[in-house]
């Protein structure tokens, strides 16, 4: 069986810099962190382990604690009231995230009414929808459907909205908008990402799609890969995969969301091979990242 691996498998830059300034964090003592770092729940067991605590609630943050604010960013509110009482901020915003922010706000400045496409329940979202006074927040066709006509719009979007819907929405929004002005706030990490996992279902028996179920990155990059190869799998670790999905594999593909680790998908990798060499797969093939033979 041969294995590939997509290129752009786990952590994005993003990613990757949150947690580094939060374990750079951990060497100065206990952090707590707003909302889970990183959507990966294995990830998650490894920083509380080394001293990390993680709040759902800004109530729950008090004087002199440090905060880690993680990639997704956050809305100016929630940083004022940290400061407030008296908490050490270590913000973890990824620059990308930060940079829909200053869009949202430009667009409001240049009296657009701001439209958010993406998920109004993802902290990425409630971080922008923060930035300005009154945003539109749209996740589906219908909703895009539904808007009167508007003679000005501004619109970003939610960095891992999934680039075919944001294709439609604008074709749709350019018919009902006098003046439409969009910025394409996809971030590239995620639009490599889905590009991809699309080509790579395409040439592959079987996908397997490793991220934590909760991640929205995780779930558009398996609905991706689904729509073009049904059989893909969303694991979070290699304790999830069955061994009579692989009957007659001779390729399989693997790709991961961004918030999951290298270690993780290593670990599959190696069941993979091992699998391989169990016979219960058969064929010869070349791991991408190992270049070793099964
Ligand atoms: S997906 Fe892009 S925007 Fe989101 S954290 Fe990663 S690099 Fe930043």
């Amino acid at each position: 069986m041969e294995i590939k691996i997509a290129e752009s498998a786990g952590f994005c830059w993003g990613v990757k810099r949150a947690v580094n300034i939060a374990t750079q964090a951990l060497k100065r003592g206990k952090v707590l962190c707003l909302g889970e770092l990183i959507h990966n729940s294995r990830e998650i067991k490894r920083l509380k382990a080394l001293g990390m605590d993680f709040v759902e609630d800004i109530e729950d943050v008090g004087k002199g604690d440090t905060v880690v604010i993680r990639s997704h960013g956050v809305s100016p509110g929630v940083i004022r009231y940290l400061r407030k009482k008296g908490a050490e901020i270590v913000d973890a915003t990824c620059p990308f995230v930060k940079d829909v922010h200053e869009k949202a706000m430009r667009l409001e400045r240049e009296g657009y009414p701001v439209l958010i496409l993406g998920n109004p329940r993802h902290p990425e979202v409630i971080g922008i929808a923060g930035h300005v006074r009154e945003p539109l927040i749209i996740n589906d066709m219908e909703g895009i459907r539904r808007l009167p006509k508007f003679p000005k719009l501004g619109v970003v979007c939610q960095t891992t909205l999934n680039m075919n819907f944001f294709k439609e929405a604008i074709a749709e929004l350019s018919l009902k908008v006098k003046e439409l002005k969009v910025y394409n706030t996809i971030c590239r990490a995620t639009a490599v990402r889905q590009k991809e996992t699309r080509e790579l279902a395409g040439q592959v028996d079987l996908m397997l799609i490793i991220g934590g179920k909760n991640s929205s990155n995780s779930t558009k990059l398996y609905q991706i890969s689904k729509s073009v190869n049904p059989r893909s799998y969303h694991i979070e670790s290699k304790e999830e995969i069955r061994e009579d999905w692989f009957k007659g594999v001779n390729v399989v593909g693997v790709t991961a969301g961004a918030s999951t680790p290298q270690w993780v998908i290593d670990e599959v990798v190696e069941y993979l091979k091992d699998l391989s060499k169990g016979g219960e797969l058969s064929g010869r093939g070349v791991c991408k990242t190992t270049g070793g033979k099964l």
